[in-house]
């Protein structure tokens, strides 16, 4: 039978409330996803994953970060966000976060703050991604830009949102490449850290945000991933 048409996303989240309600009453723990809540899109991703029916927490706190599963770095300004996590000490928890196998997603600015070496101008980072980033590094014509690229994710091509998105220039040897844009990485991952340099938030395709939850599945074995696809 055909699926019928959700625009509002109530069937979902009618389903995902339900199906919620029965991991309660069996006892299961349901996965927290957490959204660093500082600046930028951070909200965007919060949508997209109640569209799916995965609700998450915004975080600002190393203890905001301390009852999490995995971590959305949204995109913004980079050089805010990451004087922010300096100044709050979430610098150092994330570190210790993803040092305990816990997912993370980054998404433009969060993928510049991921990676080893950050060009154009150099920028401190968290290091957790091999992989050197030029900041605004498309230029003028894909400055902001809806455009699309082959991906591993997906037979059709991806739909990607670029807004002054970095070029990512070098990935270390270990480092897969999932979906490319006019030939360079759009999006990458090693282990449980991935990394987009445009927002997949800010469509209606929910393939990235669905292999990241698979990701954070992998990590969280006791738990379980609600994701009403
Ligand atoms: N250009 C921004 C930076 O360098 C990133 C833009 C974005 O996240 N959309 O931090």
């Amino acid at each position: 039978m055909p699926r019928p048409a959700d625009p509002c996303g109530t069937i979902a989240a009618v389903r995902s409330m339900a199906l919620a309600y029965s991991l309660y009453r069996q006892g299961a723990t349901l996965v927290k996803i957490g959204i660093l809540a500082v600046q930028g899109d951070f909200d965007a991703h919060a949508r997209m994953l109640a569209s799916m029916g995965v609700e998450s927490v915004e975080v600002r706190t190393p203890a905001d970060l301390a009852d999490c599963d995995a971590l959305i770095l949204p995109g913004g300004e980079s050089t805010t966000q990451l004087q922010f996590l300096k100044e709050e000490g979430l610098e150092d928890a994330i570190r210790k976060f993803a040092a305990e196998d816990k997912a993370i997603f980054g998404t433009c600015a969060g993928a510049i703050l991921l990676a080893t070496e950050v060009k154009n101008p150099h920028q401190d980072s968290l290091k957790l991604l091999d992989m050197t980033v030029l900041r605004n590094g498309y230029g003028r014509q894909v400055h902001s830009d809806v455009v699309s690229g082959p991906s591993t994710l997906r037979k059709e091509p991806l739909e990607m949102v670029f807004i002054r998105g970095p070029v990512i220039e070098r990935v270390g040897p270990n480092v897969e490449v999932l979906a490319e844009y006019a030939g360079k990485p759009a999006l990458v991952q090693k282990g449980h850290i991935l990394a987009s340099a445009f927002h997949p938030e800010l469509t209606s395709d929910t393939t990235v945000h669905r292999h990241f939850l698979d990701l954070v599945a992998l990590g969280t074995p006791r738990k379980t991933v609600d994701v009403s696809r």
